[in-house]
Protein backbone atom coordinates (compact mmCIF):
# COMPACT_ATOMS: atom_id res chain seq x y z
CA UNK A 1 0.00 0.00 0.00
CA UNK A 2 1.31 3.49 -0.81
CA UNK A 3 1.95 5.96 1.93
CA UNK A 4 -1.14 7.52 2.60
CA UNK A 5 0.40 11.23 2.95
CA UNK A 6 1.31 10.33 -0.96
CA UNK A 7 -2.08 9.50 -1.84
CA UNK A 8 -3.95 12.83 -0.44
CA UNK A 9 -1.10 14.70 -2.27
CA UNK A 10 -1.72 12.43 -5.32
CA UNK A 11 -5.45 13.49 -4.54
CA UNK A 12 -5.18 16.71 -4.10
CA UNK A 13 -3.03 17.37 -7.85
CA UNK A 14 -5.72 15.39 -9.51
CA UNK A 15 -8.04 18.09 -8.39
CA UNK A 16 -6.26 20.91 -9.05
CA UNK A 17 -5.75 19.73 -12.68
CA UNK A 18 -9.46 18.90 -12.77
CA UNK A 19 -10.00 22.73 -11.67
CA UNK A 20 -8.37 23.91 -14.44
CA UNK A 21 -11.00 22.03 -17.19
CA UNK A 22 -10.34 22.28 -20.55
CA UNK A 23 -6.97 23.07 -22.29
CA UNK A 24 -7.58 26.19 -24.76
CA UNK A 25 -8.38 24.61 -28.28
CA UNK A 26 -5.11 23.54 -30.19
CA UNK A 27 -5.73 23.64 -33.46
CA UNK A 28 -4.62 20.83 -35.98
CA UNK A 29 -1.25 21.35 -38.17
CA UNK A 30 -3.62 20.96 -41.28
CA UNK A 31 -7.39 21.57 -42.15
CA UNK A 32 -8.97 18.34 -43.05
CA UNK A 33 -7.21 16.98 -46.52
CA UNK A 34 -7.45 14.39 -49.43
CA UNK A 35 -3.99 13.33 -49.68
CA UNK A 36 -4.15 12.31 -45.45
CA UNK A 37 -7.05 10.77 -45.94
CA UNK A 38 -5.87 8.80 -49.04
CA UNK A 39 -2.71 7.30 -46.99
CA UNK A 40 -4.78 6.32 -43.93
CA UNK A 41 -8.13 4.65 -45.86
CA UNK A 42 -5.38 2.43 -47.96
CA UNK A 43 -3.46 1.46 -44.33
CA UNK A 44 -6.74 0.45 -43.07
CA UNK A 45 -7.88 -1.40 -46.66
CA UNK A 46 -11.46 0.97 -46.68
CA UNK A 47 -12.59 1.57 -50.29
CA UNK A 48 -15.85 3.26 -49.24
CA UNK A 49 -16.29 5.85 -52.46
CA UNK A 50 -17.32 8.75 -49.74
CA UNK A 51 -13.69 8.75 -48.75
CA UNK A 52 -13.07 9.74 -52.18
CA UNK A 53 -15.56 12.19 -52.39
CA UNK A 54 -15.08 14.91 -49.82
CA UNK A 55 -15.75 13.16 -47.09
CA UNK A 56 -12.95 11.64 -43.75
CA UNK A 57 -13.99 8.42 -41.88
CA UNK A 58 -14.76 9.52 -38.69
CA UNK A 59 -12.59 7.96 -37.21
CA UNK A 60 -9.40 9.99 -37.99
CA UNK A 61 -10.35 12.39 -35.96
CA UNK A 62 -7.39 12.06 -33.93
CA UNK A 63 -5.33 12.26 -36.80
CA UNK A 64 -6.62 15.91 -37.99
CA UNK A 65 -4.46 17.76 -34.30
CA UNK A 66 -1.50 14.64 -34.24
CA UNK A 67 1.96 16.65 -33.17
CA UNK A 68 4.08 15.63 -35.98
CA UNK A 69 7.73 14.52 -35.24
CA UNK A 70 8.62 16.65 -32.96
CA UNK A 71 5.48 17.95 -31.15
CA UNK A 72 5.56 21.24 -28.96
CA UNK A 73 4.21 19.77 -25.40
CA UNK A 74 1.64 21.94 -24.08
CA UNK A 75 3.24 22.64 -20.35
CA UNK A 76 -0.42 22.81 -19.21
CA UNK A 77 -1.55 19.44 -20.74
CA UNK A 78 -3.86 17.59 -18.24
CA UNK A 79 -2.75 14.32 -18.85
CA UNK A 80 0.91 15.03 -18.85
CA UNK A 81 0.97 17.01 -15.85
CA UNK A 82 -1.29 14.18 -14.64
CA UNK A 83 1.68 11.55 -15.33
CA UNK A 84 4.31 13.81 -13.86
CA UNK A 85 2.49 13.69 -10.37
CA UNK A 86 2.41 9.92 -10.65
CA UNK A 87 5.71 9.13 -11.71
CA UNK A 88 7.49 11.45 -9.15
CA UNK A 89 5.42 9.62 -6.68
CA UNK A 90 7.08 6.31 -8.17
CA UNK A 91 4.15 5.01 -10.45
CA UNK A 92 6.39 4.44 -13.35
CA UNK A 93 4.71 1.73 -14.89
CA UNK A 94 1.87 2.87 -17.69
CA UNK A 95 -0.33 1.17 -19.49
CA UNK A 96 -3.49 2.26 -21.66
CA UNK A 97 -6.71 0.35 -20.40
CA UNK A 98 -9.63 2.02 -21.88
CA UNK A 99 -10.03 3.91 -25.25
CA UNK A 100 -13.89 5.47 -26.29
CA UNK A 101 -14.24 7.16 -28.95
CA UNK A 102 -17.91 8.90 -30.26
CA UNK A 103 -18.41 10.40 -33.04
CA UNK A 104 -20.64 12.91 -34.31
CA UNK A 105 -20.93 13.07 -38.39
CA UNK A 106 -17.69 12.52 -40.93
CA UNK A 107 -15.43 15.76 -40.97
CA UNK A 108 -15.10 17.54 -44.68
CA UNK A 109 -12.07 18.55 -46.63
CA UNK A 110 -11.29 21.68 -46.15
CA UNK A 111 -12.33 22.00 -42.28
CA UNK A 112 -10.17 22.48 -39.45
CA UNK A 113 -10.18 21.11 -36.29
CA UNK A 114 -9.78 21.89 -32.57
CA UNK A 115 -8.83 19.99 -29.67
CA UNK A 116 -9.17 20.15 -26.26
CA UNK A 117 -8.27 17.79 -23.21
CA UNK A 118 -9.63 17.74 -19.95
CA UNK A 119 -8.55 15.65 -16.71
CA UNK A 120 -12.09 13.40 -15.84
CA UNK A 121 -10.73 11.69 -12.84
CA UNK A 122 -7.92 9.82 -10.77
CA UNK A 123 -9.20 6.31 -9.44
CA UNK A 124 -7.10 4.40 -7.02
CA UNK A 125 -4.80 3.08 -5.36
CA UNK A 126 -6.06 -0.22 -7.24
CA UNK A 127 -4.31 -3.79 -6.89
CA UNK A 128 -3.92 -4.90 -10.33
CA UNK A 129 -2.15 -7.93 -11.99
CA UNK A 130 0.97 -5.48 -12.61
CA UNK A 131 1.18 -3.65 -9.45
CA UNK A 132 -0.51 -0.98 -7.14
CA UNK A 133 -1.78 1.80 -9.72
CA UNK A 134 -4.16 4.55 -10.14
CA UNK A 135 -6.47 5.08 -13.09
CA UNK A 136 -6.37 8.34 -15.23
CA UNK A 137 -8.99 9.48 -17.59
CA UNK A 138 -8.65 12.47 -19.61
CA UNK A 139 -11.55 13.46 -22.43
CA UNK A 140 -10.21 15.09 -25.69
CA UNK A 141 -12.75 17.15 -27.56
CA UNK A 142 -12.18 17.97 -31.60
CA UNK A 143 -14.37 20.41 -32.62
CA UNK A 144 -14.74 22.65 -35.73
CA UNK A 145 -15.54 26.74 -35.62
CA UNK A 146 -18.17 28.10 -37.66
CA UNK A 147 -18.39 31.31 -39.38
CA UNK A 148 -21.27 32.62 -37.21
CA UNK A 149 -19.11 31.83 -34.48
CA UNK A 150 -20.61 28.30 -33.36
CA UNK A 151 -18.35 25.65 -32.03
CA UNK A 152 -19.92 22.06 -33.32
CA UNK A 153 -18.49 19.19 -31.38
CA UNK A 154 -17.38 16.42 -34.02
CA UNK A 155 -15.87 13.79 -31.81
CA UNK A 156 -14.79 12.91 -28.11
CA UNK A 157 -12.38 10.68 -26.79
CA UNK A 158 -12.25 9.19 -23.36
CA UNK A 159 -8.86 7.36 -22.95
CA UNK A 160 -7.57 5.84 -19.78
CA UNK A 161 -4.11 4.38 -18.28
CA UNK A 162 -2.92 2.91 -15.20
CA UNK A 163 0.50 4.13 -14.17
CA UNK A 164 1.78 1.97 -11.37
CA UNK A 165 4.37 0.70 -9.47
CA UNK A 166 6.04 -2.45 -11.34
CA UNK A 167 5.92 -5.87 -9.43
CA UNK A 168 9.61 -6.94 -8.33
CA UNK A 169 10.53 -8.80 -8.91
CA UNK A 170 8.70 -8.62 -12.49
CA UNK A 171 6.09 -11.36 -13.04
CA UNK A 172 6.66 -14.59 -14.89
CA UNK A 173 6.10 -14.79 -18.28
CA UNK A 174 3.30 -17.52 -18.05
CA UNK A 175 1.71 -15.26 -15.14
CA UNK A 176 1.15 -12.72 -17.37
CA UNK A 177 -0.52 -13.10 -20.47
CA UNK A 178 -2.73 -10.82 -22.36
CA UNK A 179 -5.74 -12.82 -22.93
CA UNK A 180 -7.68 -12.18 -26.25
CA UNK A 181 -11.73 -12.22 -25.63
CA UNK A 182 -13.10 -15.30 -26.70
CA UNK A 183 -16.44 -15.44 -27.77
CA UNK A 184 -19.28 -16.86 -30.19
CA UNK A 185 -17.78 -14.99 -32.90
CA UNK A 186 -14.10 -16.20 -32.10
CA UNK A 187 -14.27 -19.24 -30.98
CA UNK A 188 -13.55 -21.03 -34.28
CA UNK A 189 -10.36 -19.54 -34.56
CA UNK A 190 -8.88 -20.19 -30.92
CA UNK A 191 -10.18 -23.73 -31.34
CA UNK A 192 -8.45 -23.65 -34.23
CA UNK A 193 -5.14 -22.58 -32.56
CA UNK A 194 -5.73 -25.28 -30.41
CA UNK A 195 -5.58 -27.74 -33.38
CA UNK A 196 -2.72 -26.09 -34.90
CA UNK A 197 -4.92 -24.29 -37.56
CA UNK A 198 -4.97 -21.07 -38.99
CA UNK A 199 -8.86 -20.25 -38.84
CA UNK A 200 -10.12 -17.92 -41.50
CA UNK A 201 -14.25 -16.85 -41.23
CA UNK A 202 -15.93 -17.17 -44.62
CA UNK A 203 -19.06 -16.06 -45.17
CA UNK A 204 -21.26 -18.93 -46.69
CA UNK A 205 -23.56 -16.80 -49.02
CA UNK A 206 -20.83 -15.31 -51.21
CA UNK A 207 -17.62 -16.75 -50.27
CA UNK A 208 -15.48 -14.01 -48.76
CA UNK A 209 -12.87 -14.11 -46.32
CA UNK A 210 -12.54 -12.14 -43.79
CA UNK A 211 -10.11 -11.78 -40.56
CA UNK A 212 -10.86 -10.40 -37.82
CA UNK A 213 -13.86 -12.13 -37.24
CA UNK A 214 -17.20 -10.56 -37.10
CA UNK A 215 -20.77 -11.37 -37.50
CA UNK A 216 -21.61 -10.16 -40.88
CA UNK A 217 -19.72 -10.01 -44.24
CA UNK A 218 -18.39 -6.93 -45.09
CA UNK A 219 -18.94 -7.67 -49.03
CA UNK A 220 -22.62 -8.94 -48.75
CA UNK A 221 -24.50 -8.73 -45.19
CA UNK A 222 -24.93 -12.64 -44.60
CA UNK A 223 -24.70 -13.39 -41.24
CA UNK A 224 -24.14 -17.10 -42.10
CA UNK A 225 -20.97 -17.86 -41.92
CA UNK A 226 -17.56 -20.69 -41.61
CA UNK A 227 -14.14 -21.12 -41.85
CA UNK A 228 -11.60 -22.32 -43.69
CA UNK A 229 -7.86 -23.32 -42.68
CA UNK A 230 -5.02 -21.18 -44.29
CA UNK A 231 -2.07 -22.30 -45.66
CA UNK A 232 -0.12 -20.27 -42.63
CA UNK A 233 2.13 -18.65 -45.18
CA UNK A 234 2.09 -14.55 -45.81
CA UNK A 235 4.41 -11.73 -46.29
CA UNK A 236 4.86 -8.74 -43.89
CA UNK A 237 2.69 -5.87 -45.00
CA UNK A 238 3.68 -3.48 -42.05
CA UNK A 239 5.16 -3.75 -38.63
CA UNK A 240 6.28 -2.00 -35.23
CA UNK A 241 8.97 -2.63 -32.93
CA UNK A 242 7.60 -2.06 -29.33
CA UNK A 243 11.17 -0.75 -27.58
CA UNK A 244 9.01 0.56 -24.65
CA UNK A 245 7.39 1.04 -22.08
CA UNK A 246 8.02 -2.07 -20.53
CA UNK A 247 5.52 -4.43 -20.77
CA UNK A 248 5.52 -6.94 -17.59
CA UNK A 249 6.41 -10.72 -17.92
CA UNK A 250 7.75 -9.85 -21.58
CA UNK A 251 11.20 -9.31 -22.96
CA UNK A 252 11.40 -6.04 -25.23
CA UNK A 253 11.26 -5.58 -28.14
CA UNK A 254 8.20 -6.97 -29.20
CA UNK A 255 7.65 -7.23 -32.96
CA UNK A 256 4.51 -6.66 -34.11
CA UNK A 257 3.72 -7.31 -37.51
CA UNK A 258 0.62 -6.95 -39.81
CA UNK A 259 0.59 -9.79 -42.11
CA UNK A 260 -0.89 -10.23 -45.63
CA UNK A 261 -2.16 -13.72 -45.91
CA UNK A 262 -1.63 -15.73 -49.07
CA UNK A 263 -5.68 -16.04 -48.99
CA UNK A 264 -6.01 -12.21 -49.55
CA UNK A 265 -6.81 -10.98 -45.79
CA UNK A 266 -4.68 -9.64 -43.34
CA UNK A 267 -3.94 -10.39 -39.58
CA UNK A 268 -1.99 -8.98 -36.87
CA UNK A 269 0.64 -10.93 -34.96
CA UNK A 270 3.84 -11.50 -33.03
CA UNK A 271 7.24 -12.37 -35.12
CA UNK A 272 8.95 -14.36 -33.44
CA UNK A 273 13.41 -15.54 -32.96
CA UNK A 274 13.77 -12.30 -35.19
CA UNK A 275 16.26 -9.46 -34.60
CA UNK A 276 14.16 -6.10 -35.20
CA UNK A 277 17.02 -5.05 -37.50
CA UNK A 278 16.44 -7.70 -39.91
CA UNK A 279 12.74 -7.49 -40.11
CA UNK A 280 11.44 -6.36 -43.90
CA UNK A 281 8.56 -5.07 -45.67
CA UNK A 282 7.39 -8.41 -47.69
CA UNK A 283 9.45 -11.20 -46.05
CA UNK A 284 8.10 -14.29 -46.39
CA UNK A 285 6.36 -15.95 -42.94
CA UNK A 286 5.36 -19.10 -41.57
CA UNK A 287 3.01 -19.34 -38.54
CA UNK A 288 3.57 -21.11 -35.37
CA UNK A 289 1.58 -22.20 -32.81
CA UNK A 290 2.62 -21.12 -29.10
CA UNK A 291 0.63 -22.80 -26.46
CA UNK A 292 -0.03 -20.92 -23.46
CA UNK A 293 -1.86 -23.45 -21.11
CA UNK A 294 -5.32 -25.55 -21.59
CA UNK A 295 -7.86 -22.85 -22.81
CA UNK A 296 -4.59 -20.84 -25.08
CA UNK A 297 -2.72 -21.04 -27.99
CA UNK A 298 -1.58 -18.06 -29.24
CA UNK A 299 -0.39 -17.57 -33.09
CA UNK A 300 3.00 -16.74 -33.12
CA UNK A 301 5.18 -15.83 -36.78
CA UNK A 302 8.96 -16.63 -38.13
CA UNK A 303 10.46 -15.79 -40.74
CA UNK A 304 10.53 -18.36 -43.58
ZN1 LIG B 1 -20.74 -12.52 -48.11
Amino acid sequence: MSDPATHDEILAAAERIKANGETAPRPGRDPVNQPMINNWVEAIGDTDPRWRAGEAPPAMAQVWTMGGLHPKRDPDDPLHSMMTVLTDAGFTGVLGTNCEQEYARPLRVGEEVTVTTRLESVVGPKQTGVGEGYFVTTRNVWRVAHPDGRSEEVATMLFRVLKFVPREPAPDPGEFVLRPQQNRDTAYFWEGTQAGELRLQTCNACGALRHPPGPACPECGALDRGHVVASGRGTVFSYVVHRHPPVPGRELPILLVLIDLEEGVRMVGELVETDAEKIEIGMPVVVDFRRIDDDLTLPVWRKE
